[in-house]
């Protein structure tokens, strides 16, 4: 089986090239072709000499993603169903504003964390993606949004399927190719990493000194409610993710992104509200109250707006700015939390969504 040229650093190109006789200015060329300029085929490489292209095909393969299935939102949002090389399925998104064109990819197939609101969560956890994969979904969107909206790609989230922090080393070497002057030279401040909250995780970012955002899918500062909605508070408490994340401000000295969905008779009490003043206390952070997308569990419904304003002015009081985003992309199914995959063969769903 042919070797997937992507899995190959500059250095091991340079090693190859050296070895089949060739100069190593090759080595750079052709990582250009492939990270900066993101061909897909050896017919692309134009420089490269015919017959250095045709050993290379003999031994190695691109394998890029397919768009299986690409869907439009009335509000210009796209959703794409990706098709991985070995057949496997997963959603990104373009999000369109007057002034961005946001990515939001994925970084596993399926999901192993269960939160009871999420829809990816209906999915078993199939396996995570390789650099190349996501960085094939930010490649594919920049394209969508010359091709649909005539401008480039400004941000991405990795808000998609998956847990990023679970896929660390892969996430972290695709967002090395995307932000590296010689592969696509985007500004880490342009993208924004959400995880459910990994202690452990988010100490090792702050350590590698990643220059990119930080998003915590919080939804509750208290233990017992934090835990009934999501799984992953018993084996990581809010004391723990607030550990670390004062570790992280230490580090990095960059301000956290809280992502909160405020539901009814879930999390929209005083107490509620005051576990959360009392975390933003102690890191500085802002907040993004999200919509709601119900995923069909009548367990969760989006509050009154009442409890959104009660939550704005407490943190207003504090000094902390909590904005309420709103959906984009809801009739199409490619809201936060609705990435499902309906089209993914019966066998993977692991219940019905
Ligand atoms: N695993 C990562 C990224 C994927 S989820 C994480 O947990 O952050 C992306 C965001 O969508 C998270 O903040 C998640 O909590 C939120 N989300 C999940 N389901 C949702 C839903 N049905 N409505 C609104 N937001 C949802």
């Amino acid at each position: 089986m042919k070797k997937n040229l992507r899995t190959l650093s500059k250095a091991d190109l340079q090693a190859l090239f050296i070895e089949l006789g060739e100069p190593s200015f090759r080595a750079n060329q052709v990582y250009d072709w492939i990270w900066a300029k993101g061909v897909q085929s050896f017919q692309d490489m134009r420089n490269v000499p015919k017959a250095l292209l045709a050993t290379l095909q003999e031994n190695y393969a691109i394998t890029p993603i397919t768009l299986d299935h690409v869907q439009h939102a009335e509000d210009g949002t796209i959703k794409n169903a990706v098709k991985l090389p070995d057949g496997l399925i997963v959603e990104s998104v373009l999000i369109p504003t007057e002034k961005r064109i946001t990515a939001c990819v994925s970084s596993q197939v399926g999901c192993s964390l269960n939160c009871a609101f999420c829809a990816t969560a209906k999915l078993k956890r199939m396996r995570n993606l390789g650099p190349d994969e996501i960085y094939d979904q930010v490649q594919s969107i920049h394209r969508q949004g010359l091709e649909h909206f005539g401008r480039p790609l400004t941000n991405i989230v990795f808000m998609g399927m998956g847990e990023p922090l679970m896929n660390y080393n892969n996430v972290l070497s695709a967002i090395e190719k995307i932000t590296q002057p010689e592969g696509m030279g985007m500004s880490p401040k342009r993208i924004t990493l959400s995880t459910v909250g990994l202690p452990k995780m988010i100490k090792k970012l702050a350590d590698d000194g990643v220059k990119f955002n930080l998003a915590v899918s919080l939804h509750s500062a208290r233990d017992s409610v934090r835990s009934s909605i999501m799984p992953i508070n018993d084996v990581s408490p809010i004391a723990d993710l607030r550990e670390s994340l004062e570790y992280w401000y230490r580090a990095t000295k960059r301000r956290i992104t809280f992502e909160y969905v405020v539901w009814k008779n879930v999390n929209d009490q005083p107490e509620d509200i005051q576990a959360l003043v009392d975390l933003c206390k102690r890191i500085p952070c802002k907040v993004n109250l999200i919509e709601y997308n119900a995923i069909g569990d009548p367990q969760f419904q989006q509050a009154d707006e009442a409890a959104l304003e009660a939550y704005i002015t407490a943190l207003d009081a504090i000094g902390v700015t909590a904005k309420v985003r709103r959906s984009r992309g809801r009739d199409i199914d490619a809201a936060c939390g609705q990435l499902a995959n309906k089209k993914l063969p019966a066998e993977l769903q692991e219940t019905e969504a």
